[in-house]
């Protein structure tokens, strides 16, 4: 897999031809950690921060997989939404998970700093917008976000997203003004490079192809040596293999595939004018500004390796769908890369057996969630913290090999098909209202010529339309106060109203 950088300058340690050790002989240390991704970078600095001797063991080379072709958007949370994770731990537990989901994303940005990872520019924010039209249940996540999660966010009404995404394909949104991104790459090449200096050993091309966890020191084997260590963290996501079979086999491997665009020039500005990352609700479009005017954008899938140019034509469709005054876009760099993903939707983190560790299962959010896996994985092997035990209740449950990566694919299609549905009826609706708004303002001018009042609107038999005002929600005490007043009318006796026709003409 080739790399890739979403800053036009590539850092000095991010291409693949930067010289690689390979373990080629015996060692003994306190921690080794099988895989060099954000997961096991990250537990081996902080293992060596808190003075552990630490290998790490990669097959390939660092930021091979997933870590080294994401999007670098950093958010706080989980791939399960938060109100599953409520019915499945409770309230207080979610609240701690999601706080520690929080804490994944501070990490991140603390160690992104100029200072520990220079040139890594950080841009601020980022936007999840609903492909559907539905406002009322909008609030009801921004208040438990802000208030029960303590999560900065605002609500944007539809006019709002509309401004900033030139499509009708949107509707409202949640803004994370604390969410932000970074160059990918370079974020996972600085991990590795602050583990050195912390004093971890990272031997590249040197694959694990067994482990014995038995004993209280634990053997791992290499092609050409043999480890020993107190604790072994298995970091492998989706291409761990012979080492544990089984736990590879309880993840389903997703592949995404992502682009960008040659440079779009002063047309990209005047369809998106939002610098951070669009996801959408149902997490078929991920995109973002990159250097300038070209548009970096991840959408298609798969549940088997695929070569990724092959989607470039897709994703090139998939930017017209969404904003079709792009008009024709040249995608000149395609990349994909596995995500792990689990039954539940929350990742592994946790002891298997003594001394034992796994990191895994992050899909497609992995920024935050390997930071905190990191931190509370190290913590627990050299200061006992126990709170790894919250993911607890999120057992290792078998993904359905072959059959559940068909079962997975289906499900992918069926589920990216009924979300077109409903944005395209959502939209349809949108078209039939501003109709009848048009219609009741004709009307209205015909009344109001021919000196008559309108007649008095019958109820709606369909669902009650949202509040707007309700939804611009950066103050959301606001919204809950709000209550629109229905007018008195005025005791006049009206005279025969002009009648609307279906085309609303409004003159007969
Ligand atoms: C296109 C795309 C965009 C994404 N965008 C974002 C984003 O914007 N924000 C976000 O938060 N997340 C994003 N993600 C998700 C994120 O990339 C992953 O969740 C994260 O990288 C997973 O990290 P990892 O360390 O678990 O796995 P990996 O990065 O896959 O690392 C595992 C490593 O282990 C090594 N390994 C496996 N088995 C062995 C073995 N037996 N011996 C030695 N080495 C072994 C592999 O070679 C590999 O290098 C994206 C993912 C994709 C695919």
């Amino acid at each position: 897999m080739s790399e890739i950088s979403t800053s036009p300058t590539r850092g000095p340690d991010a291409g693949t031809t930067r010289e690689r050790s390979r373990l080629s002989f015996d060692l003994d240390v306190d921690v080794c950690v099988v895989g060099a991704g954000l997961a096991g970078l990250t537990v081996a600095l902080e293992a060596a921060r808190l003075g552990a001797s630490v290998a790490v063991l990669e097959g390939r080379h660092i930021g091979w997989g997933a870590s080294g072709h994401q999007l670098g958007t950093v958010m706080p949370g989980y791939g399960l939404p938060i109100k599953d994770v409520i019915a499945r731990v409770g309230f207080e537990d979610a609240r701690e998970l999601w706080a520690l989901s929080k804490q994944g994303a501070e990490y991140v940005r603390a160690n992104a700093s100029e200072q520990s990872i220079p040139e890594m520019a950080l841009s601020e924010g980022a936007l999840e917008v609903s492909n559907v039209d539905v406002g009322d249940q909008l609030i009801s996540r921004l208040q438990m976000l802000a208030e029960d999660f303590e999560t900065e966010v605002e609500g944007w009404q539809v006019d709002r997203v509309r401004d900033h995404l030139k499509t009708d394909r949107y509707f409202h949104g949640v803004y994370f003004p604390r969410a932000f991104q970074l160059d990918g790459l370079k974020y996972v090449h600085g991990l590795a490079a602050l583990a050195r200096r912390a004093g971890a050993r990272i031997f590249e091309d040197t694959p694990v192809v067994s482990i014995d966890a038995s004993g209280i020191r634990k053997r791992i084997v290499t092609p050409s040596a043999r480890l020993r260590a107190s604790h072994i963290v298995l970091a492998g996501n989706v291409y761990l293999g012979a080492p544990s079979r089984r736990l590879s086999e309880t993840l389903l491997p997703v592949w995404r595939y992502a682009g960008v665009t040659a440079p779009l020039g002063e047309r990209l500005a005047e369809t998106i004018a939002f610098k951070g990352s669009v996801t959408d609700t149902d997490g078929i479009d991920h995109f973002r500004i990159v250097n300038g005017d070209r548009l970096m954008w991840a959408s298609p899938e798969t549940t088997w390796d695929a070569r990724p140019a092959r989607f470039a034509p897709a994703i090139a469709r998939r930017i017209r769908t969404i904003f079709p005054r792009l008009g024709q876009v040249e995608i000149t760099d395609v990349w994909g890369g596995a995500a792990g993903h689990t039954v539940h939707g929350m990742p592994q983190i946790g002891q298997l057996r003594r001394g034992l560790w796994v990191a895994s299962g992050f899909g497609r959010q992995g920024l935050n969630t390997t930071a905190m896996a990191g931190q509370l994985i190290a913590c627990s092997i050299l200061w006992g913290d126990e709170r790894w035990r919250l993911f607890s209740p999120f057992e290792l449950v078998w993904a359905g090999g072959a059959i559940g990566r068909i079962a997975g694919q289906v499900i992918g299609m069926w589920g990216r098909g009924s979300s077109a549905a409903a944005g395209a009826l959502a939209r349809y609706r949108e078209r039939m209202r501003a109709r009848e708004r048009l219609r009741d303002a004709r009307l209205a001018e015909a009344n109001r010529q021919a000196g008559t009042r309108p007649p008095r609107p019958r109820p709606s038999p369909g669902r009650p339309s949202v509040d707007e005002s309700r939804v611009e929600q950066s103050r959301l005490e606001q919204s809950r106060t709000e209550r629109s007043r229905p007018e008195r009318s005025r005791p006049e006796r009206p005279r025969p109203p002009v009648a609307a026709t279906p085309e609303g003409d409004g003159t007969s």
